[in-house]
């Protein structure tokens, strides 16, 4: 039994058949929808005219699979000790179970069912979304995020007049530093869109959204990105330990503190012998690379899950990867002028292994590093700041 038919959910289903299981596979999905993929709903759905015309939907075939896929039910409550789910069509037993319940979009308190505020999440939230572009709304959008930036980018693209509001000083402040925030700052300026910074959001009111120092903004639609947190509520008193953010606290093979029970994807942490820390990512290369390991455990196996974690992020006409995971005690390396259309970043550890690489619209120094990071491989720094030179091991 699979709950959750996202990315992860999926995924689990296609390699536990890969991986010889014959048994019974129950795929349980909340959505209405076919299974999706979800970047494409803050890029090519939104982008364009054509946007509306994209088709999501996995190409996976669940009936030549042997997948009993069941959409649009929900899983209420779990009963590990004697393994069945309570759900809203009655109890289902299991065997085995694995958790792929993804993650919620963070609300602004208070703007639930507001008319006009919109979060981005969903196949229903990016087609609610679409109207907003075709009459080239006004927008605010609160959160200079990932999936911030990217909306604004599809906004500016159709005609919209674009704020973006965040909170910290600059965008993606959490996560990397202010070299390469400084310059994600100008892309936004570039593309005509007005960021303020340092100003959080007091209020969202019918047409307007109030910042902290007064000043008001007109919005016809608000578009909030701010965060996304596990989607693990209906697990409280299962027996299946959760961290304090709200993340299935799973081991290094994926099992859960409940029997049978494992989890993969955005709703879980796992902790890595590569970092030394445990991680929980929002990516969907983790969604991919999860459930293979999970099925190959599901089947008996003993397999590790330590992955290189990599995203990717289309904004503002550029396409920027990451891959590795870095620390402020970490030494930066700029490979290239940050202010020139492609550039990337380093970061070695204290002993010289490459522990991460943010490139912009330069792939191959992403493929090179993420080679070399998945070797833990050390490299000299002159060299790998010469973006003339291929990325090598030293
Ligand atoms: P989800 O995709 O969230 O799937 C979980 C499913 O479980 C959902 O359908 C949910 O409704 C369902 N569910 C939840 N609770 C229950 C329940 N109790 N019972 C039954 N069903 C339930 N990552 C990148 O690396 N690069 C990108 O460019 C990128 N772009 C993105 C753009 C958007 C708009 C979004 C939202 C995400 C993006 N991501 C991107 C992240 C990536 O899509 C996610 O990491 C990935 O979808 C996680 O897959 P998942 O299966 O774990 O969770």
């Amino acid at each position: 039994m699979i709950v959750g038919a996202g990315m992860a959910g999926v995924q689990t289903a296609v390699a536990l058949r890969e991986l010889g299981w014959r048994d019974g596979i129950t795929l349980l999905g909340d959505e209405p929808h076919p299974p999706y993929d979800r970047p494409p709903l803050s890029k090519a759905v939104l982008l364009g005219a054509a946007g509306a015309g994209v088709d999501v939907r996995f190409d996976v075939d669940f009936d030549a699979l042997g997948v009993d896929l069941r959409l649009g039910l929900r899983a209420q409550a779990l009963h590990a000790e004697d393994r069945h789910l309570v759900t809203d069509a009655g109890p289902l037993p299991y065997d085995h179970l694995v958790l792929a319940t993804g993650a919620y979009p963070v609300a602004l308190p208070g703007t639930a069912g507001l008319p006009g505020v919109h979060l981005l999440r969903t196949l229903d939230d990016a087609a609610a979304l679409r109207p907003v572009l075709d009459a080239r709304q006004q927008v605010v959008v609160v959160g200079a995020g990932w999936i911030g930036a990217e909306f604004a980018t599809a906004a500016r693209q159709a005609g919209c007049e674009v704020t973006v509001v965040e909170a910290a000083e600059r965008p993606l402040a959490g996560v990397l530093p202010e070299v390469v925030t400084s310059r994600m700052r100008a892309w936004y300026e570039e593309a005509g869109v007005d960021l303020r910074t340092g100003t959080p959001v007091s209020a969202v009111e019918p047409g307007a959204v109030v910042l902290a120092d007064g000043s008001r903004l007109a919005a016809a639609a608000v578009v909030v990105g701010v965060g996304a947190r596990p989607a693990t509520g209906w697990l409280a008193g299962s027996g299946v330990r959760l961290g304090d953010d709200g993340a299935v606290l799973a081991d290094d093979r994926l099992r859960t503190t409940a029997p049978g029970v494992f989890a993969v994807g955005d709703c879980a942490s796992f902790p890595s012998a590569r970092y030394g820390e445990r991680m929980l990512i929002h990516h969907w290369d983790n969604a991919l690379q999860g459930p293979r390991t999970a099925a190959a455990n599901v089947l008996g196996g003993d397999e590790p899950y330590d992955p290189v974690p990599y995203f990717w992020s289309e904004q503002f006409g550029r396409f920027v990867q990451y891959a590795g995971h870095h620390t402020d005690a970490d030494t930066l390396l700029l490979r290239g002028d940050p202010s020139t259309a492609a550039w990337s970043v380093c970061w070695l550890r204290g002993d010289g292994r490459l522990a991460a690489v943010l490139a912009v619209d330069r792939p191959r120094d992403l493929a090179q590093a993420r080679k070399l990071i998945t070797r833990s491989a050390t490299v000299d720094p002159s060299l790998a700041a010469d973006p003339a030179v291929p990325l090598t091991a030293a």
